[in-house]
C-alpha cells in the first residue's frame, strides 16, 4: 500500500512539473505574439516625410476651398506612392523658401512635400 502512495506522490510531482514547464512554455508562446513595444530609438527614426505635413488644415489654411478641389483632383498626397516619382523630382517643383520644409509647384497653388506626389507629375529633363 505504501508502494502505491509513493507512486502516486511520484505520479503527482512528475504531472506537477509537466503542468509547470507547459504554463512556462504557453506564456512565452503568447508573448511571442504581441507585437514588439516601439523603443525611443525607433520613433526617433521615423521617416523624413513624418516630420512635418504639407497638406494638413494649417498648410491649407491659406488657400480657398476651390485650390483644395484641386489638388484633391490631382490626388495630391504628402506621402508618394511610388519612390519613383516625388515632387521633388517633378519638372514642375519648387524649391523651399529658406527655413522651409515645403516646396511649391508651377501647376497648383500651396505647400507641396518634397516626397509628395500628384497625378500630374512629370519627370524632370535629364
Ligand atoms: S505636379 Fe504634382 S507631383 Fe509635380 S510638383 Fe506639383 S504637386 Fe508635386
Amino acid at each position: 500500500m505504501s508502494d502505491k502512495k509513493l507512486l502516486n506522490r511520484r505520479q503527482f510531482l512528475e504531472r506537477a512539473a509537466l503542468l509547470g514547464a507547459a504554463a512556462l512554455g504557453a506564456g512565452s508562446l503568447l508573448s511571442a505574439c504581441d507585437p514588439p513595444e516601439p523603443t525611443v530609438d525607433e520613433e526617433d527614426e521615423a521617416p523624413a516625410n513624418d516630420e512635418f505635413s504639407c497638406n494638413d488644415e494649417q498648410a491649407l489654411a491659406d488657400l480657398t476651398d476651390d485650390e483644395i478641389a484641386n489638388r484633391e483632383a490631382f490626388e495630391y498626397v504628402d506621402q508618394t506612392p511610388n519612390p519613383q516619382e516625388r515632387c521633388d523630382n517633378c519638372v514642375h517643383w519648387q524649391e523651399p523658401a529658406a527655413g522651409e520644409n515645403c516646396g511649391g509647384c508651377a501647376i497648383l497653388p500651396g505647400p507641396f512635400h518634397p516626397a509628395g506626389w500628384c497625378n500630374q507629375w512629370v519627370a524632370m529633363p535629364s
